[in-house]
């Protein structure tokens, strides 16, 4: 026997950004085709031109990539590979319904949607379950419209549409990896529309074609498409072609396990790239939602090379995936502290040029911005850092000088004594050299001559140079931030911090 290659694809519809649900069938089906040598395959199903959006397609393929999903064969790249667009594919689509046609198992409809609308009504006022009439089945097909009717109606010119005759009593028989045996009944199944009026093909039919043309051997997708999944299995019957082995992914929960909304929270791939997460973490995130590696497996964190070496379609669950976001906060932070620090300098590099040309700094430039600098900052923050945007936001003195000062921190430490203190202390780390070790000692020293607590100038000092109350050692962010920058800020802190009446 000859083994079959494997291919999957990813057929996302331009109809809006990438939603979390999306990312994960693309990454199942890239992580499963990675894992057993095959492709993986874009395919953009454009067919329905009513709900086309505008830049629907460049925020569909900037997500997948920017995520690190690299189909095989995509639209990117035309010319070496495909384009695989369905709307450029409609020939291909009009030979399989004029073949289905030709054999009978796709008819010809001219009811207009007031017809199908009135027959709608009536059968739901019966309590019946709504489907199309076979008012235009043909006498030769086990309908009784005239085929001279049928001719007529298609010599005029008349719009119409193509349906597939869905056998009467069936029990269609789905063998589904995820979802073991699905047992369908035929007769619950409309005859689905094939080739609408406008010309272009309905999902069903152009998916099945195009994953039969494009040879693939896996389809896995949502849920949500598993309804679908017997008009599919009835046209490969149809075309007399192998269907592909069938996965259809659980469905993603809110953490109350109603059905993940944008109510409850962010969907878009791209609201979260905006909010600064990497796209390892999210990655990571992802494929833990509805995936596991084994029972008592305690592994959670995973790259992508790992997911690919580990992922089996067969560790999907069925029950849906609850979207934890407290879950990848964590995987964040871990990915932050677990991150090469040269690494995370190349993701802060361009935060940090953006935050430069929106605002002004105090600071020398050239030095904020070096390699030096940047990575004796890292180092500081993070352990301390959410995000690798707030290493730049959070993070900010490191850059900027405080614009403010911490209301309550001011109210709790700025005493009576502060500024004389600090005027005092000015000209000690003028002196001093902006090295941990002498700047501890230099402190130290300074509160002993003066009979105060070490506390009443390391909390004033950490508020004047950083505006906040929290954050790393102090003297190694003063020797980070380096001399000249503490000593303004500590001027300045003197002059514009008034002492609270208490
Ligand atoms: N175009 C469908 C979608 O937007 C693809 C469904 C499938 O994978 O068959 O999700």
């Amino acid at each position: 026997m000859t083994e079959t290659k494997i291919r999957t694809r990813f057929a996302p519809s331009p109809t809006g950004y990438l939603h979390v649900g999306g990312l994960r069938t693309a990454l199942y089906n890239y992580l499963f085709a990675k894992g057993n040598g095959g492709s993986f395959i874009l395919r953009l199903e454009d067919t329905d031109q009513t709900r086309i959006v505008e830049g629907a397609t460049d925020s569909l393929l900037n997500a997948l990539e920017w995520a690190g999903i690299e189909p095989d064969e995509s639209p990117r790249k035309p010319g070496k590979y495909g384009p695989y667009v369905q709307s450029e594919r409609l020939s291909i689509y009009k030979k399989y319904v004029d073949q289905l046609i030709n054999e009978k198992k796709a008819y010809y409809c001219f009811s207009t949607s007031e017809e199908l609308e009135e027959s709608r009504q009536l059968q739901l006022k019966q309590g019946l379950q709504p489907k199309y009439n076979r008012k235009w089945l043909p006498e030769d097909m086990g309908g009784s419209m005239l085929r001279s009717e049928v001719q007529k109606r298609l010599d005029a010119g008349e719009p119409c549409v193509v349906r597939m005759k869905v056998p009467e009593k069936r029990r269609l028989r789905l063998d589904d990896v995820i979802r073991n045996i699905v047992w369908f009944e035929a007769e619950t199944i409309d005859d689905q529309v094939l080739l609408k009026s406008d010309g272009f093909p309905t999902y069903h039919l152009a998916s099945v074609v195009d994953d039969h043309l494009m040879e693939i051997s896996h389809v896995i997708r949502g849920e949500e498409w598993l309804s679908s999944t017997p008009k599919h299995l009835l046209l490969y019957e149809f075309f007399g072609w192998e269907p592909p082995v069938f996965a259809h992914l659980p469905l993603l929960l809110n953490p109350d396990r109603s059905k993940l909304s944008k109510r409850q929270g962010d969907v878009a791939v791209e609201d979260y790239q905006a909010k600064g997460y990497s796209k390892e973490s999210l990655v990571n995130f992802v494929a833990l939602l509805g995936w596991n590696e084994g029972e008592g497996v305690e592994q959670e964190k995973y790259s992508m090379d790992e997911l690919i070496e580990k992922f089996k379609l067969e560790r999907v669950g069925k029950s849906g995936a609850v979207f934890n976001i407290e879950k990848l906060n964590w995987l964040e932070k871990e990915y932050i502290k677990a991150t090469d620090n040269r690494i995370l300098l190349q993701k802060i590099k361009p935060l940090l040029e953006t935050a430069l040309a929106e605002k002004e700094t105090e600071m020398d430039r050239s030095t904020i911005s070096s390699d030096d600098y940047l990575l004796a900052m890292i180092e500081l923050m993070k352990e301390r850092v959410n995000f690798v945007s707030e290493f730049v936001s959070f993070g900010s003195y490191f850059f900027f000088d405080p614009a403010s000062y911490e209301e309550s921190a001011v109210q709790k430490r700025w005493k009576e004594n502060t500024p004389d203190l600090l005027s005092e202390f000015l000209s000690v780390l003028n002196d001093t050299e902006f090295k941990v070790d002498p700047l501890e000692e230099a402190l130290k020293a300074f509160a002993q001559e003066k009979e105060v607590k070490n506390a009443a100038l390391i909390h004033p000092i950490r508020l004047a140079v950083s505006g906040v109350s929290f954050g790393p050692s102090l003297y190694h962010m003063l020797e980070v931030i380096g001399k000249e920058t503490c000593l303004r800020r500590i001027e300045k802190a003197i002059k514009t911090i008034t002492v609270p009446t208490a």
